[in-house]
């Protein structure tokens, strides 16, 4: 499996593309916005989009997934804790900006603590982490983490949003990633890369 990412729309919202070598599928993760560019990246390379995993329902992550569903006719993944999300421009922020981003999709598939996606080879395991959001979620294959707004680079996500909740980002963080193994690579859903080890030992927010 090889990862490829792009910051997409004004808040430069990192989407992940996991890519199977073996047989070019992939799999989508925070498609945010931009769609048709990142439609025609995908197509340029003749992937074959399998699903798109939501690490939780902002719309900065959402915004390209109607017309990836559009395109591709693939299951969206989304913890169901951010289920309202995707119809409810307010639940997911869009509204306070006007642009009023949806993504209405027939095909959602709501992920809980442990249930796994496959890509080829490759198992993502899901991982409950709500405080950011009710219903955010991280994505584990062995050594790499997508953690959404979880957890950033020296830095945790915002939890002054409605439904936010400090005490229950923080549990998420101790108990569930920091126990990953160390050199875990840990993709946020904004800024650069980091490791479990080194925001074990540095993050300010959360140690
Ligand atoms: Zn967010
Ligand atoms: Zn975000």
């Amino acid at each position: 499996m090889k990862l490829y990412y792009m910051p997409l729309g004004a808040y430069g919202t990192n989407c992940y593309i996991a890519h199977n070598e073996a047989d070019n599928t992939c799999l989508v993760t925070d498609p945010g916005d931009e769609g048709e560019k990142l439609k025609d990246i995908l197509d340029s390379h003749d992937f074959k989009v399998q699903g798109i995993l939501l690490t939780h329902g902002h719309s900065d992550h959402i915004g390209a997934v109607k017309t990836l569903v559009d395109a591709y006719h693939v299951p969206v993944y989304i913890h169901e804790g951010d289920a309202e999300c995707l119809t409810n421009p307010e639940v997911n922020l869009s509204a306070h900006s006007g642009r009023y981003i949806t993504a209405e999709v027939n095909d959602v598939r709501y992920v809980k603590e442990g249930d796994t996606i496959f890509l080829g080879d490759t198992t993502f395991t899901v991982i409950e982490t709500p405080g950011h959001t009710p219903g955010g979620v991280c994505y584990y294959t062995e050594g790499t983490l997508l953690a959404g707004d979880t957890l950033f680079q020296g830095s945790v996500g915002r939890t002054d949003f409605p439904n936010g909740n400090f005490e229950q980002l923080s549990k998420g963080i101790k108990e569930k990633l920091y126990t990953l193994p160390d050199d875990t690579k840990v993709y946020p859903g904004h800024g650069g890369q980091t490791t479990i080890g080194d925001e074990k030992q540095y993050n300010p927010f959360v140690r």
